[in-house]
C-alpha cells in the first residue's frame, strides 16, 4: 500500500497506473467497518483501489465539532492495508486548501433541505472537496455510503452537473447488532450512550412499521413524538418521512413509490443521522 501525503505526489503517481481501473473512497479517517465495506467492494470491482483520508475543514459548520472529530491515522492506515487497498492519500489541509476556495456551489432544494438546513454551508464544503478530490485521484468509480443519504443526492448532481467520468455506487449502510449505524463519530458515545443509540434505528423501523401498516403521516409522526419524549437524553433535530427521489417531505404515504425516513439526533452531545429506505 502506498500513502501520498501532498496532491503532486497522489497525481504525479495516479497518472501513471495506465488503463487499470481505480475505485475510489474518499473518508474522513477514523475507520470502522462501514468503511472498509467500501473498500471491500471498490476492490471487487476495480483493479486498483485508492482511499482518503481528509477532515475536511469546509464541510464542517461547527468549529466544536471539527475540533472534537475523530482522527486515528495510524489504525486507518492498518485496517485499510488488512483490506488490501492500494493507494491512500492523506494530505494536510494546508495542501488541499493554500487559501480558502470562494466557490460557490448552488445544489437548489437539496442544500435547503434537511442537513442542509441544520449545516449551512456543508453540501458546498462537500462539493468542493469531492471535486478536488476526482480531480487528483480521477477514478473510474466512486463508492458512497446509504447512511449519508442527501450526500449520494448531491454527489449524483454535481458528478451530473460537471460532467465527471466517474460512476458513482452507493453501499449499504452497516450497522451494529443492535441496529447503531457505523459513524466515526459513536467513539465519542459512552457505553450506555451506544446502547440508547439503538433507538435510533428502532425509530426508523417503527416510522416505517407504522406507515406499511397503513398510519398516515401525522399519525405516525405523532408515534415518533411519543417514543423521543420517553428518551429524554435524546434532542432531535429532524425526523422526516420523504420522497426518495428528492427527499422532500411527503404529504402521504404512497406504498407504490419509494420513500426514506431520515433522522439527524444529538445524544451525549454528539450529532447522529440515519436513514431507511423501503
Ligand atoms: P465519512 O468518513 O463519515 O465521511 O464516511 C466516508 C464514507 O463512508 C461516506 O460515503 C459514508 O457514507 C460512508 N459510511 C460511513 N458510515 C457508513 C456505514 N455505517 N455503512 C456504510 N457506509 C458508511
Amino acid at each position: 500500500m502506498l500513502t501520498f501525503e501532498t496532491i503532486k505526489e497522489a497525481q504525479a503517481y495516479l497518472s501513471k497506473i495506465g488503463n487499470k481501473t481505480l475505485g475510489f473512497v474518499p473518508t474522513m479517517g477514523a475507520l470502522h467497518t462501514g468503511h472498509i465495506a467500501l473498500i471491500e467492494r471498490a476492490k471487487a470491482e476495480n483493479d486498483l483501489v485508492a482511499c482518503s483520508i481528509f477532515v475536511n475543514p469546509t464541510q464542517f459548520n461547527n468549529p466544536e465539532d471539527l475540533k472534537k472529530y475523530p482522527r486515528t491515522l495510524e489504525a486507518d492506515l492498518a485496517m485499510l492495508q488488512a483490506a488490501g487497498c492500494d493507494y491512500v492519500f492523506a494530505p494536510l489541509a494546508a495542501d488541499m486548501y493554500p487559501s480558502l476556495p470562494s466557490l460557490k456551489f448552488d445544489f437548489g432544494n437539496l442544500e435547503k433541505i434537511l442537513e442542509g438546513e441544520f449545516r449551512p454551508g456543508h453540501f458546498n464544503g462537500v462539493g468542493i472537496v469531492v471535486s478536488k478530490l476526482f480531480h487528483i485521484i480521477k477514478p473510474n468509480k466512486a463508492y458512497f455510503g446509504q447512511k449519508d443519504i442527501q450526500q449520494v443526492a448531491v454527489i449524483n448532481s454535481l458528478i451530473n452537473d460537471l460532467s465527471f467520468d466517474i460512476e458513482l455506487v452507493v453501499c449499504d449502510t452497516v450497522r451494529e447488532y443492535s441496529g447503531l449505524a457505523k459513524s466515526s463519530r459513536n467513539r465519542r458515545l459512552s457505553a450506555t450512550g451506544s446502547e440508547k443509540a439503538a433507538n435510533i434505528y428502532k425509530s426508523l423501523n417503527l416510522g416505517k412499521n407504522l406507515l406499511q401498516e397503513g398510519k398516515s403521516i401525522s399519525e405516525t409522526k405523532q408515534a415518533i413524538t411519543k417514543f423521543y419524549s420517553e428518551l429524554l437524553d435524546f434532542r432531535l433535530e429532524y425526523y422526516e418521512i420523504v420522497s426518495f427521489e428528492n427527499l422532500e417531505n411527503l404529504n402521504i404515504y404512497d406504498k407504490s413509490k419509494k420513500s426514506a425516513i431520515v433522522i439527524a439526533a444529538f445524544l451525549e452531545e454528539v450529532r447522529l443521522i440515519d436513514n431507511i429506505v423501503f
